[in-house]
């Protein structure tokens, strides 16, 4: 069977890495060859993945394609999936998720919990809602990993928001963030794993480490689960999908967005569960029966990303004393250049226990740094 990923990332490579297990030829279009999953498919093709052309010359040759971001031509697979290809998930789902002002519509009409919100379309017209302040905006298409993210509190803020079509969502107290990966097959059966919490720093306010399963009363987590279920037998589509939620200080849930594709936040279940989220998407492919989402120890993960103040040839400082810790587990994306922010790899520890969890988690982000040699 031949299978082809949109898009040459670390999403794609993990992909690539799980589909050893199967007799499988795989492809992939990217637009450059130095791409982390390049060397590692049967058949690299270098183009845009945003490009109508380029996206069904690639796909027409294909049995199943899928992707590893949303920002893909949707009409060249919708196209593909007419003429027979099997494109999971379905350009209709990826074409709701791809826009936010959509994406939260379809929240709305099935009655999926999602923080209030309006439309806006310009920045003048952002300037009438200042009753609706401290809010998010959102741009509507084309934002990405926060960028396309202002949060508004106050009217002298406005300035900062879009002048494009985006979605002015209610601040919600924050309690929690957490992410659920539910995936579903052809046939409608549907696998739920269990959820990631991510862990903010207090003080930077950035994603710091996430631990898994998180840490929830069980009826908030019998809400998450029922919503991301919703999410995903209202979509319609098979696939996997990472549904990411908010909890607030009352434990109400909400929905924030959902991402069509294997995600950052199920990187430890390659270790950490019986059956990977990269594995799961293959199964699904391939149309094998889905797999064991249980978790086999709770874990954590820690992205490596460039450090601060290095650009140029990568060098990973204390690689080896991390690569001995017992029940760590170390994946490098393979870029050869880094520079600050640039997701470089991630880092999984397995522990019985929560606080060990933390400790190394801390332990890790301090020691190991992504820096350069130039
Ligand atoms: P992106 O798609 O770029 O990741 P998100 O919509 O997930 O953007 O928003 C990024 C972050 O901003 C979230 O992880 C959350 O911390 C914060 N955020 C987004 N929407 C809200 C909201 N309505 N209330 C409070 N915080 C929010």
């Amino acid at each position: 069977m031949k299978v082809g990923i949109l898009g040459g990332g670390q999403l794609g490579r993990m992909m690539l890495q799980a589909s050893a297990n199967y007799v499988v030829e795989t492809y992939v279009l990217e637009s450059s060859h130095d791409c982390p999953a390049a060397h590692l498919c049967h058949h690299f093709i270098q183009g845009d993945i945003r490009n109508y052309d380029d996206v069904y010359a690639f796909g027409k040759k294909l049995d199943a394609i899928t992707i590893e971001i949303e920002a893909v031509n949707v009409d060249a697979l919708a196209q593909l999936e007419k003429e027979g290809v099997k494109v999971y998930p379905t350009p209709a789902a990826i074409r709701l998720i791809k826009n936010k002002i959509v994406q939260k519509d379809f929240y709305r009409s099935h009655e999926i919990p999602t923080p209030d919100y309006l439309v806006t379309n310009s920045q003048a017209e952002l300037a009438l809602h200042v009753d609706f302040l401290p809010a998010v905006h959102k741009l509507g298409e084309g934002g990405y990993d926060g960028k396309g993210v202002q949060i508004l509190n106050e009217a002298s803020d406005i300035s900062t928001g879009f002048d494009e079509p985006s979605v002015l969502e209610k601040k919600v107290a924050l309690k929690k963030e957490i992410a659920v990966i539910v995936a579903m097959n052809s046939r409608g059966e549907t696998a739920i794993f269990p959820p990631a919490e991510m862990v903010a720093d207090p003080i930077l306010n950035l994603l710091d480490y996430q631990l898994s399963p998180a840490i929830l009363p069980e009826k908030v987590l019998w809400k998450a689960e029922a919503i991301a279920l919703k999410v995903l037998k209202n979509l319609k589509s098979p696939g996997l999908f990472a549904v990411e939620l908010f909890i607030d200080n009352n434990d109400n849930v909400f929905v924030n967005e959902t991402a069509p594709r294997v995600h950052n936040s199920g990187h430890h279940t390659i270790e950490a569960n019986f059956c990977s989220q990269y594995d799961m998407l293959w199964r699904i492919l391939l149309d094998f029966p889905l797999g064991n989402t249980d978790a086999i120890l709770p874990s954590a993960i820690v992205n490596l990303v460039g450090a601060e103040g290095y650009s140029g040839k990568v060098l990973y400082e204390n690689l080896s004393a991390v690569m001995q810790m017992p029940n760590v587990f170390v994946h490098l994306y393979g870029k050869n250049h880094t520079k600050p922010g640039r997701k470089m790899g991630h880092v999984t520890i397995m522990s019985n226990d929560y606080q060990d969890l933390t400790h190394k988690a801390n332990k890790i982000k301090h020691l190991l740094k992504v820096i350069s040699s130039d």
